[in-house]
Order: C-alpha cells, then sequence, then structure tokens
C-alpha cells in the first residue's frame, strides 16, 4: 500500500507541482498570493523565530465577526459517509434534491442489508485525523419503505410536501464519464478535473490499462483508507482537518417537526415513515477531511480568541472562522489547541 501511496504522490508531482506548493512551508510569497486570490484582505500570514509561522490581522474585527472562509486545496469525503450523503466531489455542498438524497441513501442500504456485512468491510484502519470515520454506517432500516416509494423518490418522481424550501442545486456528472463523481455546477467538474480527478478518473475518457489500475487502487483504498488520506498521510497529516457539512435532510425533518399541529398531521403520513426508515441517524452529516492552507497556519492556543464555527449559509466545505473576542490589527489570531477547526458547532 505504502508503494501505491509514493506512485500516487509522485504523480501528482509530475502533473504540475502543486503538491510542492502544498507543503511548502514558509514561502510567505506563496500567502500572499493566495489571500490575494482569495481576498482575504483580513489576514495575513507572518513568521517570526518566537512563534514561526502565524497569521495576524489585518484589521480590527469585532466579537462574532467572520474572519476568514477558508476554501480547502485538497478534501475527500469519507468513502462510507458517501452512502449517506451525496455531495459535490470539489466544494462538498449537498446536491440534487432532499427526495434524491433520502432516496439514494434508503436505496444503498436496502441492497447493503441483502449482502450481509457489505457495509462493515469498509469500516477499519481508518484513523487519521477523525474520530467519526466509521459513523456513515448508520443503522437505517429500509425494509420499512416500499421499493416503490424508494426508487421514485431517487428518480424524482415523487415530491415530499414543503422540499421546495430545501432546494439543492441539480447534479452534473463527471466530464471523463466516471460514476463516482458528482458535481454541484460546471464550474466545479471542471475545477476538480483540471486539479486532480482527471489523474483518478476511471471514466471512458481514461485509457483501458491505466483505468484498470486505477480501478485496483480506487477499490483498495477504499477498502483500507480514503484515497487522499493515504497520500496525505504519507506527507504531514498533522496539517489536515475533519470537513463537515451539515445535512438539508436534518434542516427538512426539523423543519416538519416545527409545523403547526393541523399542518403536521397531514404531513407526517407522508414523512413519517422515511423518518422512521432513516433512524437516529437521519442527520448525518456530510464527513471527511481536508487541507485548509491559511486555518492550518493559524497558531493554537488555550486562551483563543477565534473559532471555527459553520453559520447557516456556509453549505459547502469551507472552513469558518470567527471571532470570539474583538481582535485589534496585528494582533494574532489564534484558535482553540487541538480543535477540529471544521466542526460544525452548536
Ligand atoms: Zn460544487
Ligand atoms: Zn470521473
Amino acid at each position: 500500500m505504502m508503494q501505491l501511496a509514493c506512485e500516487y504522490i509522485e504523480l501528482l508531482r509530475r502533473r504540475g507541482g502543486w503538491l510542492d506548493d502544498w507543503i511548502v512551508d514558509d514561502d510567505e510569497e506563496y500567502y500572499d498570493e493566495l489571500i490575494e486570490s482569495k481576498k482575504h484582505d483580513g489576514i495575513r500570514v507572518t513568521s517570526s523565530s518566537k512563534h514561526g509561522k502565524g497569521v495576524c490581522a489585518n484589521k480590527d474585527f469585532d466579537e462574532d465577526d467572520l474572519i476568514l472562509k477558508d476554501q480547502m486545496l485538497v478534501g475527500a469525503q469519507h468513502s462510507l459517509n458517501k452512502l449517506d450523503c451525496i455531495v459535490c466531489s470539489y466544494c462538498f455542498r449537498f446536491i440534487g434534491s432532499v427526495e434524491f438524497q433520502i432516496g439514494r441513501r434508503l436505496y444503498l442500504h436496502s441492497i447493503g442489508t441483502d449482502n450481509d456485512g457489505a457495509f462493515e468491510r469498509h469500516c477499519h484502519g481508518n484513523d487519521v485525523g477523525s474520530s467519526t470515520s466509521c459513523s456513515g454506517a448508520t443503522n437505517v432500516n429500509a425494509n420499512a419503505v416500499p421499493q416503490e416509494v424508494i426508487m421514485s423518490l431517487m428518480a424524482g418522481d415523487m415530491q415530499l410536501p414543503f422540499t421546495d424550501q430545501f432546494a439543492l442545486p441539480s447534479v452534473v456528472a463527471c466530464p471523463g464519464g466516471c460514476e463516482g463523481e458528482l458535481y454541484c455546477s460546471q464550474s466545479c467538474a471542471d475545477s476538480d478535473w483540471d486539479s486532480y480527478h482527471s489523474l483518478l478518473c476511471t471514466g471512458s475518457r481514461t485509457e483501458p490499462s491505466r483505468r484498470s489500475a486505477l480501478q485496483k487502487f480506487v477499490e483498495h483504498a477504499n477498502g483500507t483508507n480514503d484515497i487522499f488520506l493515504v497520500a496525505a498521510k504519507a506527507i504531514t497529516y498533522t496539517m489536515l482537518s475533519d470537513l463537515v457539512v451539515a445535512s438539508p435532510v436534518e434542516d427538512y425533518f426539523i423543519y416538519i417537526d416545527d409545523l403547526p399541529d393541523s399542518e403536521k398531521e397531514e404531513v407526517v403520513k407522508v414523512t413519517g415513515q422515511l423518518l422512521d426508515a432513516l433512524g437516529e441517524d437521519y442527520s448525518v452529516p456530510c464527513e471527511g477531511t481536508a487541507f485548509f492552507p491559511l486555518q492550518s497556519c493559524m497558531n493554537h492556543s488555550c486562551c483563543p480568541n477565534a473559532k471555527a464555527f459553520k453559520r447557516d449559509e456556509d453549505k459547502d466545505g469551507d472552513a469558518v472562522i470567527v471571532a470570539l473576542e474583538p481582535i485589534g490589527k496585528d494582533d494574532e489570531v489564534d484558535n482553540v489547541a487541538g480543535y477540529n477547526i471544521n466542526r460544525i458547532d452548536t
């Protein structure tokens, strides 16, 4: 496996050197460009002999102000979590529709239960960067819902009440023709293709000999560990953070539960059996591992002045950092020691 990981890293290196940028450690120019291109003018990356690299404020921030919305450089959804959440492979936004999310999840679990233990097989050795790696193997009782209902939810033939208030971007297929990756938009599909998916795509645009080698690699990586974790672990796993995006399915069922009783009764006749089938884990978020270039420069503190916090409007995989207290211009911005930066904080 190690050899495979090394070959993979070598492939990425030859491809265009973005990995060199990734592991660059003290190149201020690199961070200046990154900040400039992403318009994060509120902060700068500094290095001092005392603390090493750190992040400083370029202006004053008040309590609860947004300091940074850091786009990941590379990230991967845990392979097991893909059974429960369909998200854009590039920005990790939920895609399709609430019906599609529910239907596909029930469908995959209904095949899984026939296959006895097929899900558990994938659930081992996943020990890097996350304490929740196995939570994708949720307990779903798909048999409680008739197969026709599951199929029409997936196909988009059946509309659940009030889901128009939880509209999701429609699904865009991989330009290389594989079925493994789906996107929220053509621009995410193209960006992913240009950044790295063209190397990993097992679709018909990849030449056959490379395709079968890749398929073996992907299968092996899924069986033991998430594909990017394997590569990333070899380099610098201490810099990786948990990636979490809250589920619109959770928002939907909370909305239904909050309806006035008069209205709720009718609606629950339709949604009740779906919620029962999804079980306690109906709200499982998209989970994975990612590398956030700017957030990874922040120093940790036991008296932090900033924290990771996903606001209602943060529907993608970006790391979001807000001020815990007023932060003055030129003050260092630091966050909680040992805290998983991108966890949803409630
Ligand atoms: Zn996207
Ligand atoms: Zn593909």
